[in-house]
């Protein structure tokens, strides 16, 4: 049987009395300054606000539905709104066998896409064509538009799923807001014929 994990009835529970809150070291109280670099603030921005947006084709996306729902709640990350405009989103993940008649379809949505754009391929399928080694099926969704992480499975369980979410969070945190004006950039989309 399924173990309970709620507690129903929660203890109230009494911090101020379990912790000791030390006192600010003198000249550390106060208004004060930091400094940083606007890139490590701007990542720490976009990687904790990631609008999502789910390219589902087959069982893959059932495994990213468990992700979004209550036990595993990908909202937790920053990520609670999906959306379905590409338009809004950042984050495309694609989840399922993409045949090769549907590739045009995932490449404009893409294309629809504002900078900065990432990209995650959920699952055997939407990275390598899975099991689907036939004359119909995409080999790869890198064949038609950049990917950023590909998360391995058949299918990838939710575990999995948010292992690459937070793989995708450390390449955002870690990007610098040049990197789109940059010349390797601009090759990696000349690649792929891209404006
Ligand atoms: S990788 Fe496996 S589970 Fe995912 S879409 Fe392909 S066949 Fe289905």
């Amino acid at each position: 049987m399924r173990p309970v994990r709620f507690n129903i009835h929660p203890k109230e529970a009494k911090v101020a009395d379990a912790i000791g809150f030390a006192e600010a070291p003198p000249g550390f109280s106060g208004d004060g300054f930091f400094t940083t670099k606007l890139s490590d603030v701007v990542g720490l921005a976009r990687k904790n606000s990631i609008w999502p947006l789910p390219f589902a084709t087959s069982c893959c996306g059932i495994e990213f539905m468990a992700t979004m729902a209550s036990h595993y709640d990908l909202a937790r990350f920053g990520a609670e709104r999906v959306g379905f405009s590409p338009r809004q989103c950042d984050l495309l993940m694609v989840m399922g066998t993409i045949a090769k008649k549907m590739g045009p379809v995932v490449k404009q949505v893409y294309l629809q896409m504002a900078e900065p754009r990432w990209v995650i391929a959920v699952g055997a399928c939407a990275s390598s064509g899975g099991i689907f080694d036939t004359y119909s099926v995409l080999q790869g969704i890198d064949q038609i538009i950049p990917v950023d992480v590909y998360v391995p499975g058949c299918p990838p369980r939710p575990e999995a799923i948010i292992d690459g979410f937070m793989k995708i969070q450390d390449l955002i945190g870690q990007e610098s807001v040049r990197r789109r004006n940059t010349a390797q950039y601009q090759s990696l989309m000349d690649g792929y014929s891209i404006q």
